[in-house]
């Protein structure tokens, strides 16, 4: 039977959305099976240069730029004592990163996809059956009965991916002890001034970022235990708690409401062994968890669906089969991602312990300074 698409994605996050954008611009036929009827609004605000380097060969940076605040410095405290400025005009390819909203990421991809014919993004589809024959996807089925066939099958289906499952990649993936609280709020000039991130010997973390020029985002870190306990007490036991380790950030610390307030999530570790088989493959959380201290869980995605596309497009063109398509992939993203997703950990699991936590940073890292690997499918 004759496929309906060329690539069919499931989960039309920023992964699969930036995945669907290069496909498309390739002139392949892609269709995007998001679940929800709104694509999620919460995520990561960051664009670092790794991402900003696909972002700008997609043709869409100026707007990402457009929709958010562009920063080139990052000052890092310990127990309310400055450590170091993570300067991007030193440590980074590109000088600057880009603070916008993932919701914001999210719609310039989806308004870029609109100009394309030949991309169809289709809220409210959630895949409910891969159906295979051998290790290969024939189709997949639609919680609606439908089935859709395509000569290439994408997981973009975030953490807890379906698809990864129903091709049999299983990855541990273990849960930190610690939530992470994000919460927006008036902009203050302390954040309006930069970005600062504080380190608790007690294992918190607090940051605070623009979000836009009206807003600031409070990323708060607090192990199990004391986020609980937080999150059942009064405003101002929070902000006495961070001020006593914030110590340059007091009229952010001031507009904070309660923990309650704020949205959490459960931070985790995990980094997938193979990132695709037979004529599927993953991108993004599907396939990497990263710690959000390194700022890079958007990112990441990006990235890989940026080198996913120059690969699909040359399989297409008979330049090399499926399982070599795989093969280079793999050998382009894996051990960029093994490196962020264990330096987020490093990090993750040092935080009570300046000197450690001070060694383990590292610099080029942190900005998304990559070493270069092959995404050639014959090297
Ligand atoms: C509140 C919040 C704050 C965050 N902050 C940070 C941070 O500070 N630093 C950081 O590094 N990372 C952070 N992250 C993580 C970051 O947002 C993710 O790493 C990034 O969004 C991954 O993109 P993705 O496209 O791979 O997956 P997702 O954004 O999760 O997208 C997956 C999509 O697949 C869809 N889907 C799932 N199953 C199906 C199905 N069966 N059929 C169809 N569609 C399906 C989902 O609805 C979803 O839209 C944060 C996440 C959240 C929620």
């Amino acid at each position: 039977m004759n496929p309906n698409v060329d690539v069919a994605i499931v989960g039309g996050g920023v992964a699969g959305a930036a995945l669907a954008l290069g496909l498309a611009q390739a002139s392949k036929t892609v269709l995007v099976l998001e679940r929800e009827t709104v694509p999620a609004l919460n995520g990561a605000d960051v664009v670092k240069p790794a991402g900003i380097n696909v972002l700008r060969e997609l043709g869409i940076l100026d707007q990402i730029v457009k929709r958010g605040r562009v920063r080139d410095r990052l000052d890092i405290y310990y127990d309310a004592q400055f450590v170091t400025t993570l300067d991007y005009k030193e440590d980074a390819a590109d000088n600057f990163f880009v603070l916008t909203p993932y919701a914001a990421v999210l719609e310039v991809l989806r308004a870029a996809l609109l100009q394309w014919p030949n991309v169809e993004y289709r809220c409210g589809s959630p895949v409910t059956r891969l159906c295979m024959e051998d290790d290969s996807v024939t189709s997949l089925q639609l919680a609606s009965g439908e089935h859709v066939r395509a000569r290439f099958y994408v997981g973009a289906d975030g953490a807890q991916s379906f698809v990864r499952a129903q091709v049999g990649l299983t990855s541990e993936r273990t849960v930190y002890r610690q939530r992470m609280y994000f919460g927006k709020f008036p902009i203050v000039s302390s954040v309006d001034d930069c970005n600062r991130l504080y380190i608790d010997s007690r294992g918190a973390l607090a940051y605070f970022y623009p979000v836009g020029t009206t807003a600031f985002r409070a990323v708060l870190g607090f192990s199990d235990p004391e986020g609980t306990r937080l999150a059942g007490s009064a405003p101002e036991v929070l902000r006495a708690r961070l001020r006593s380790f914030v110590c340059a950030s007091g009229d952010a610390v001031d507009k904070l409401d309660g923990l309650a307030s704020f949205a959490q999530i459960p931070v985790a570790y995990m980094h997938a062994p193979l990132y695709g088989r037979g004529n599927v493959a993953l991108v993004g959380d599907a396939i990497h968890c990263v710690h959000p201290i390194t700022g890079q869980g958007m990112n990441l995605g990006i990235e890989d669906a940026g080198a996913l596309v120059g690969l699909v497009v040359g399989m297409f063109d008979g330049q090399y089969s499926v399982a070599e398509c795989l093969e280079a992939y793999q050998r382009a993203r894996w051990q960029v991602n093994r490196a962020v997703v264990e330096y987020g950990h490093a990090l993750a699991t040092s935080m009570t312990d300046k000197q450690a936590f001070v060694s383990n940073f590292d610099r080029q890292m942190q900005a998304s300074r990559r070493r270069s690997s092959s995404a050639s499918a014959r090297t």
